[in-house]
């Protein structure tokens, strides 16, 4: 098959679907690849990179939709990226199916087959194509960074010959992959952390990542949110007022807080209140992480970064992965071609698109011409 990856065409977005060594990996399952010129530049992938790895240069977005078979993409498609492709063919690329109802049935009009790498299911076999692990990881770490080149303090604790600085003392809310990511990165640059998760199953990888678990003496039940399989849902009221109190008895000794808190399909929940902020002090940072779904900061503003009143900077940015689009489009190209690589079982480059395979149904949101989302649960855990 031929399979090919196009540039972004949203404005803001630096990764790419397909590096050098993703291509290297491809063709040994006997695909040819093909990307679009200057498609990896922005990752800091040379059109030469690609040439070297054995892939074909293409001058434009619609010489390689008509040519390739399989499109891989990191962004949802716009409309006239499913438009150019022709029936029979796929695309891979984040979808997000039950937000986009337009896309997904333009796909069904156009007979375009969707992989959507954001509805991979999370389970062990699935792990090397979890995308949204990979990016969670990265947009954890980066949350970390930039709250870091916000903050006008060290992370560290210091004794200098010009006196002594305190270390720098970070809250994260929710300990899922962002979240554990951002404990692990500011424990790392010597921050004093504390975490705090509804899921009281996380306390131990919390505190073995060197911060402390925020833990809500909430009689029998202690930390709620926690009854379905490993995944949390919404709090009680009476769990919710003792969180925020707790977080509020935190506050003025902490200088960053990084929000991560999310519960699938629903908006964020509103954890870090305006009072909150304002109890900050001057210079301190919050990191909101769950921007894109309404935030969990009330002062946040998607996209962008503001300063409150106090001098509080709270950050809305919806684009981490992509402020490393190196490390992101590495991680990424790796995911897609190991859902490539299922989808090739006898590696001599053709296509099986095996609708009993948990995996790949999983993720197919649109096969033949009919809506394939969502999936049935998974039978293999
Ligand atoms: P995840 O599902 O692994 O983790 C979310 C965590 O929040 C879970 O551990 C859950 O138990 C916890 N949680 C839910 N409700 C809570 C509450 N009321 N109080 C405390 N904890 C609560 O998700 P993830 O993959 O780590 O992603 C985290 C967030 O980062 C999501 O909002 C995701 O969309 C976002 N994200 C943002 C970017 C970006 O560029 N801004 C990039 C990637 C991911």
């Amino acid at each position: 098959m031929r399979i090919g990856t196009p540039r972004e065409i949203c404005a803001d977005e630096a990764r790419v679907a397909m590096t050098p060594d993703s291509a290297a990996h491809l063709q040994k399952l006997g695909h040819t690849c093909l990307i679009e010129s200057g498609a990896g530049l922005l990752a800091g992938f040379t059109d030469e990179a690609y040439r070297d790895a054995g892939v074909e240069i293409v001058e434009s977005a619609t010489e390689l939709f008509r040519s390739a078979d399989v499109i891989a993409k990191v962004r949802p498609p716009e409309l006239i990226e499913i438009d150019s492709i022709d029936a029979g063919k796929t695309m891979i690329s984040f979808f997000y199916p039950a937000q986009n109802d337009v896309l997904l049935a333009r796909a069904i009009d156009r007979g375009v087959n969707v992989i959507a790498m954001d509805m991979v299911p999370r389970i062990s076999r699935a792990q090397k194509m979890d995308a949204l692990s990979s990016m969670a990881n990265i947009a954890g770490y980066r949350a970390v960074i930039e709250a870091g080149s916000n903050f006008g303090r060290f992370f560290t604790g210091q004794v200098t010959a010009a006196g002594k600085v305190p270390p720098a003392k970070v809250l994260v809310i929710g300990a899922g992959v962002a979240g554990l990511a951002a404990i692990g990165t500011a424990t790392s640059l010597g921050a004093i952390t504390y975490a705090f998760d509804v899921r009281p199953e996380v306390a131990e990888q919390i505190e073995s990542m060197g911060a402390e678990f925020v833990f809500l003496d909430f009689g029998d039940q202690q930390q709620d949110g926690a009854a379905s399989g490993g995944y949390a849902t919404p709090s009680s009221p009476e769990f919710r007022q003792k969180q925020l109190d707790t977080f509020r008895s935190l506050t003025p000794e902490i200088d960053i807080v990084i929000t991560t808190a999310l519960i699938s399909g629903r908006d964020a929940p509103k954890l870090w209140l305006a009072d909150m902020v304002a109890m900050m002090k001057p210079g301190s940072v919050v990191v909101d992480l769950a921007a894109e779904r309404g935030g969990n900061c009330e002062l946040t503003v998607e996209g962008t970064r503001i300063v409150s009143g106090n001098g509080v900077i709270v950050i809305g940015y919806t684009d981490f992965p992509s402020r490393m689009a190196t490390q992101s489009s590495t991680l990424y190209a790796t995911n897609i071609r190991h859902m490539l690589a299922d989808l090739t079982p006898a590696r001599d480059g053709i296509l099986v698109h095996n609708m009993e395979d948990d995996v790949i149904r999983g993720a197919t949101v649109a096969f033949e011409s009919a809506v394939t989302f969502p999936p049935p649960p998974p039978k293999v855990q």
